[in-house]
Formats: C-alpha cells, sequence, structure tokens
C-alpha cells in the first residue's frame, strides 16, 4: 500500500476542501484551530499500472498550511502526526509532499522517532526527491528542442543547486545531458563550491549575473514572492522549468520568447478516479500529479519498500535511472510545453 502525505495551498483552499469534505468544524476555525487539527485520512484509492499491476494506496491532509510555517513547532508536530498516522494505517511506502519533506529536514525530525506509543520506521517513507529530479531533467532535455533551444550548445543555469533536488540535477546535466554550460545559483557559498567540486566544473553566480546568460532555467528554490526580476536581463527564447514550490514563476516572468514549464509533474496513462489532485491546482487532476507523491506508486508497484530517497544530497545517477525506467514502464510522463499556455507578450 502507498501513502501520500499532502496539504493545501493556502488556508483559503483548505477551508474550502474542509467545506467540501463536510468537516464544518474545522472549516469556519480560525488558523488557531487549524493549528490544533489532526491529521485526516481523506481518501483510498485503487490503481492500475501499465503493466498490469494493481496498489491501493491513501491520502492522508496533514492540515498543514504555508501560513504555519513560521510557526516551527506546529509544523513540526503536522509533519510528525501524519507520518504517525501513515504508519498506524499500515502504509508500506510513503510520500512527503509540498512541504513536509522540507520540514521534516530543515526542522531536523530524525531527532522524533517516538510519537506518543509509535515509533517511527523511516523505512516506510520517501521524500520523492530523486524521481521529481529525473523528471525536471527529462522535462529539460525533451522540451528545450520544442521551443528552439539546441541542448548540446545550451547554457542551463540551476537556481537553488545545491538542494537535495537541485544537485541531483546538477549532476545528471553534467553527465547525462550533454548540455554546454552549466551555472549554479544558491545564497550560500560554501556547499556551492563544494558541489563544483564534486561536479569538476561548472559556474557560481548571483541570480542576476547567471540570467542574462541562461537558455534553460531550472529554478527548484521556493522563491520569496517578494522577489523582483528584471525579465529583459532573460535571453530569449528561453525555457524556464518551474520546479519549485508553490509554483508561481508565471507570476514573475512573461515575455515572447519566454517559456514556462511546471517542473516535477508527471502524468498518469489513464484517469485514476480520485479527487485528491483537485486542489493541487493540476490542469488535469484525474491523471496529473507532483512527481514525489509518483514516487510511492512507482515504489508500490515495484515491490520497493525502502525509503528510497532520503536526507540531503544522497540522489544518484543509478536511482535517477532505476526510478525513471520504473516510471516510464509503470504509465507516467513528463508534463510537456506543448500543453501550456502561449506566454504573453510584454
Ligand atoms: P532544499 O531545501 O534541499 O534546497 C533549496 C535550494 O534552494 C538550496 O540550494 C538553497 O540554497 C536554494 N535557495 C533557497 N532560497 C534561495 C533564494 N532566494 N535564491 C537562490 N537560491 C535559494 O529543497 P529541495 O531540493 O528539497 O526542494 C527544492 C524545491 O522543490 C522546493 O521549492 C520544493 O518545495 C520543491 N519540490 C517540488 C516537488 C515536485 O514534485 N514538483 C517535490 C519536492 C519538492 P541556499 O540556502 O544556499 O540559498
Amino acid at each position: 500500500m502507498f501513502g501520500l502525505i499532502g496539504h493545501s495551498t493556502s488556508f483559503e483552499d483548505a477551508k474550502k476542501k474542509a467545506s467540501l469534505l463536510g468537516f464544518d468544524h474545522i472549516a469556519d476555525g480560525d488558523l488557531d484551530v487549524w493549528c490544533m487539527a489532526p491529521p485526516q485520512l481523506v481518501e483510498n484509492v485503487v490503481v492500475k499500472s501499465a503493466v498490469g499491476i494493481t496498489i491501493e494506496g491513501s491520502y492522508i491532509d496533514s492540515c498543514f498550511v504555508p501560513e504555519m510555517l513560521s510557526r516551527f513547532k506546529t509544523a513540526r508536530r503536522k509533519v510528525l502526526n501524519a507520518m504517525e498516522l501513515a504508519q498506524k494505517k499500515g502504509i508500506n511506502i510513503t510520500a512527503l509532499g509540498g512541504f513536509t519533506s522540507i520540514i521534516f529536514e530543515n526542522f531536523n525530525l530524525l531527532q522524533h522517532k517516538q510519537i506518543r506509543n509509535t515509533s517511527l520506521d523511516w523505512e516506510r517513507f520517501t521524500t520523492g526527491n530523486t524521481h521529481t529530479a529525473w523528471v525536471i531533467c527529462r522535462q529539460l532535455e525533451l522540451n528545450a528542442p520544442k521551443v528552439g533551444i539546441d541542448i548540446k550548445s545550451a547554457t542551463v543555469a540551476v537556481v537553488g543547486a545545491t538542494g537535495d533536488i537541485g544537485s541531483a540535477v546538477c549532476r545528471w546535466l553534467t553527465n547525462k545531458s550533454g548540455i554546454r554550460e552549466l551555472i549554479m545559483v544558491a545564497r550560500q557559498q560554501e556547499p556551492l563550491l563544494a558541489l563544483q567540486q564534486e561536479l569538476g566544473g561548472g559556474s557560481i553566480k548571483t541570480l542576476d549575473n547567471a540570467l542574462p546568460h541562461a537558455d534553460i532555467i531550472v529554478w527548484v528554490a521556493s522563491m520569496p514572492k517578494t522577489m523582483e526580476i528584471n525579465v529583459h536581463n532573460i535571453k530569449t527564447p528561453c525555457l524556464m522549468i518551474d520546479g519549485g514550490y508553490p509554483k508561481n514563476l508565471d507570476e514573475k516572468f512573461q515575455g515572447n520568447d519566454i517559456h514556462i514549464l511546471k517542473g516535477g509533474i508527471v502524468k498518469f496513462f489513464k484517469d485514476i478516479g480520485w479527487n485528491m489532485m483537485e486542489l493541487a491546482e493540476m490542469d488535469n487532476p484525474q491523471r496529473e500529479m507532483f512527481a514525489c507523491f509518483a514516487e510511492a506508486m512507482i515504489l508500490e508497484f515495484e515491490n520497493c519498500h525502502t525509503n528510497f530517497s532520503w536526507g540531503r544530497n544522497n540522489i544518484t545517477l543509478e536511482k535517477m535511472e532505476f526510478i525513471g525506467a520504473a516510471s516510464e514502464k509503470h504509465g507516467f510522463s513528463t508534463i510537456g510545453i506543448d500543453k501550456q499556455k502561449k506566454p504573453l507578450a510584454v
């Protein structure tokens, strides 16, 4: 059995969802009421893969909302309680979606194994980041030519290069994709220098210095809403892969020949018959989902019950190849540029 732990994109959305599900006592509550709300198992589903393997799964809403990020203890409690519920339900492999994997890592939740009378078994959880990284790389390789960019002569900037997903993307681009030049962007210098050493190349630039050189920009950092970026600094054509969460690049960049692709999203080969992606703002919620969620499904299809993606900067090329091959075998494909809205004129 697979599990997905998720959350609503905002407090407003969470209230709407609770109302739809008939949880009126929470729907009407303020943020303090929501801070106390326990996780909810909101849906069970049965899925058959393209090669005929049938699995069962559940979606658990952690009742976390991004407005709680500054409430450290609440965010921690939400994630741990949702993990406890997944384990108590006997779920073999559960993906930590949205902010939950970032809260797990950044708030060092590994120290909190004991939740009441449950000792969390880390082997039952995955961040899903290996599949997300692989999907972003394939989206880059498949879609750059569609917007007139030749990969072999392309300069690619990875914003969030030293993160778990970003470093895996940099590894793949350097060793597998055959790009001309890699530019790595993040705020802290030390991890950037360590990554440059590991890769044996790539240049380090600030965001402002990187943008004018990049034919392709991979965003794998959560961008503050207040960040100002000058679109006239951007080369055209330009492919931007929005791999961060929330996906808000299209609010910042609009221009002729600037193509923004939702990164880290996959599509299943047929309707799944679930409701859980309706509020995740997927264009086709019956088939599309975050790649991190799909990782838990793929691991269950493969009967691979282990914390496949875990910790920081442990994603190898071999693991990316394994999860990528299994993803295609079971009927997932990456979302492409052809179904995106036309870019607006400046
Ligand atoms: P990490 O915390 O491991 O990495 C974040 C990276 O972003 C670091 O390199 C960090 O470096 C950098 N960064 C953060 N803020 C800025 C900034 N203002 N400017 C430049 N760089 C910045 O995160 P993950 O790799 O786990 O996740 C990356 C993103 O992907 C997140 O937004 C996450 O929500 C999203 N995600 C998407 C999924 C999907 O399915 N589509 C699944 C899982 C995650 P430094 O601190 O030095 O700046």
